[in-house]
């Protein structure tokens, strides 16, 4: 069968009955048996079999054996055929600590595989099966006796229902060594035996992302226990919450249309439809009717849908084309992990500034991501979309602490907030009180200050990142516009403590009395946070809303560039001295867990 892999056999001499057997040997049903097919027919079958180097079974059998035999093999000897285990199981408890760089450094090199499509990893085919949900399971087994785990794995097909070969989902395997590199991986598609198609990717995506939430959730006692995954990307919302925008921040917002306002029902009871069915049944019955003269007549011609079908899908009527980006954001965690994989950094590195230096270069985010990042956040505040985004970022709510920072200070608790280590699980009674009342808040400032602008409106924002200090992070609580004075940043603030007393007295501590009202205190952290948030948005004014049970009151604070350059300083020092290091060794982390 030496000629069966050129793919040129002369089949102009095989028989009919040979012919047949050619094609029943490669698995491929003849209706019938074949008995209506002519010989033109089979011999072109048999061309397009031998074209496509389709094997005969026994010999897809045998070198699924031999591809088999060569994943087995370690220095130790053959490992068990992943059909002869019993004991696989959902429970990951003790498995190897798999990360994005062993993922990355048994990827990289294999097939499209480049340092380039990795560092993108967000848009290879077997992240977005995984991201989508198409892992429907994946079991772990532990060998008893030998250092290695083995995992198998059921992918759904990324477009079709079916697999290639009718199943509905590829059912694969890998290796994992303690270590936990990658020792072999396969995968039943087409091109899945080199380990490395997109099936395989996903399922190492899976296992990667189960094992890292696993070990971020430091405050449950969960069992490891792999669950499949969401499919995050679409889950319900309100038709009148829809908001169709371009990711823009600071942009006016406009009056978007509204899906509600389409009305989805039949023409049929539509007045314009009436009068033409009128004018037509009239013209029949009535050709003379004076009516006939005001009857507007119908306009345009009727073209069926068939032909507009047509016309749209042939390439020469198309008059514009656009191609459209895909845009992926990545969290600081992901940005350390894509880092370290490129550096080929080992799990138990010591990290130093140079090191760290190199990964703020690293850290490069453009105006469009920082954009995309904003409007992700304020359709979703709270979501997880938000709370990825913010770990590992030095919000403005924080700029105080930070700058307060002792040197003999421990920073172990100042990097599990920042890092989200241990994420509230029920919200404080204040902060509550203070969801509600930032609202009726924000309404209260509007309609103080409405009558005194031209088209005021008040803008929720999202997690604002600026692309000069990508670490940093900010979320204003309301953007202000009006025709007449310049973008202007509205943080509400609430003092539950004291609130029961007027907002100028529940705050005195925090100002400073002036001949025409309140100025805001240079040491608090709200004026820390304020210069902050319009730093990192780049607008220079703020109004400080304060508000307590009995009211509220503004406070102006304009931006000090100066006073901003020195607490730039000292968030940079913390980020470069303790929250890198941390994203890139996690070292806090593992104290944590243990
Ligand atoms: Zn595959
Ligand atoms: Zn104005």
């Amino acid at each position: 069968m030496a000629n069966m892999a050129s793919g040129d056999v002369d089949f102009s001499k095989y028989k009919v009955e040979n012919l047949k057997k050619y094609l029943s040997d490669r698995g491929i049903q003849l209706s019938d048996r074949g008995k209506g097919k002519r010989r033109a027919e089979l011999l072109e079958l048999c061309q397009n079999a031998a074209e496509m180097k389709q094997q005969k079974l026994e010999e897809v059998v045998e070198s699924f054996d031999r591809v088999l035999e060569e994943k087995l093999q370690t220095n130790e000897g053959l490992l068990p055929n992943p059909d002869t285990l019993r004991s696989w199981s959902h429970n990951f408890a003790s498995i190897p600590e798999f990360t994005f760089a062993d993922l990355y450094s048994y990827l990289v090199g294999k097939d499209d595989y480049s340092v380039e499509n990795l560092r993108s990893f967000k848009s290879l085919h077997g992240y977005k099966l995984f991201h989508d949900g198409h892992v429907e399971d994946l079991q772990c087994c532990r060998l008893e006796n030998k250092p290695f785990s083995y995992f198998q794995f059921k992918v759904k097909p990324a477009e079709r229902a079916k697999t290639e070969d009718g199943q509905s989902t590829y059912n694969g395997f890998f290796i994992l060594k303690s270590s936990a590199e990658v020792h072999a991986a396969y995968c039943p598609c087409k091109g899945g035996s080199d380990g490395a198609c997109k099936h395989v990717t996903a399922a190492l995506f899976d296992l990667q992302s189960m094992v890292s939430s696993n070990l971020t959730n430091t405050c449950t006692s969960e069992k490891c226990l792999w669950k499949r995954r969401n499919r995050n990307s679409d889950y319900a919302i309100r038709l009148e919450d829809l908001n169709i925008v371009k990711a823009e921040f600071g942009k006016e917002e406009k009056l978007h249309l509204k899906p509600y306002h389409f009305d989805p029902r039949s023409t049929l009871t539509n007045s314009s439809t009436l009068k033409e069915k009128l004018r037509q049944g009239l013209k029949q019955v009535c050709p003379d009717a004076v009516a006939l003269q005001f009857l507007p007549s119908s306009s345009g011609l009727d073209i069926p849908e068939a032909s507009v079908a047509e016309y749209i899908a042939c390439d020469a009527n198309v008059e514009h084309h656009e191609t459209v980006y895909p845009m992926y954001i990545y969290t600081m965690k992901e940005y350390a992990d894509v880092f370290k994989s490129e550096k080929n950094i080992a799990k138990d590195f010591c990290c130093n500034d140079e090191l760290v230096e190199e990964f703020i270069d690293f850290l490069n985010l453009d105006q469009t991501q920082c954009d995309t990042i904003c409007a992700k956040t304020v359709q979703q505040g709270g979501s997880q979309f938000w709370i990825d985004q913010r770990t590992g970022r030095i919000t403005a709510s924080n700029f105080y602490k930070i700058c307060h920072l002792k040197d003999t200070t421990d920073k172990t608790n100042t990097i599990k907030l920042l890092m989200n280590y241990c994420p509230m699980k029920n919200v404080p009674e204040p902060l509550e009180w203070g969801h509600r009342k930032e609202i009726s808040a924000a309404k209260l400032y509007f309609k103080k200050l409405n009558h005194k602008h031209c088209d005021l409106l008040l803008k929720e924002s999202g997690l604002v990142v600026n692309p000069l200090w990508p670490f940093l992070g900010a979320s204003p609580d309301r953007v202000q516009y009006c025709k007449c004075h310049p973008k202007t940043l509205v943080e509400i603030k609430g003092l539950f403590s004291k609130r029961n007393l007027l907002p100028a007295v529940a705050a005195a501590d925090k100002l400073i009395k002036t001949t025409n009202g309140y100025q805001l205190k240079v040491e608090t952290t709200w004026y820390y946070q304020i210069q902050g948030q319009m730093a990192i948005t780049g607008v220079k004014h703020t109004a400080l809303v304060i508000y307590t049970n009995k009211g509220i009151l503004i406070v102006p604070v304009e931006f000090d560039p100066v006073f901003w350059l020195t607490i730039l300083k000292k968030l940079q020092l913390f980020f470069v001295g303790h929250l890198a290091p941390e994203l890139l060794t996690g070292r806090v982390l593992k104290d944590v867990k243990n």
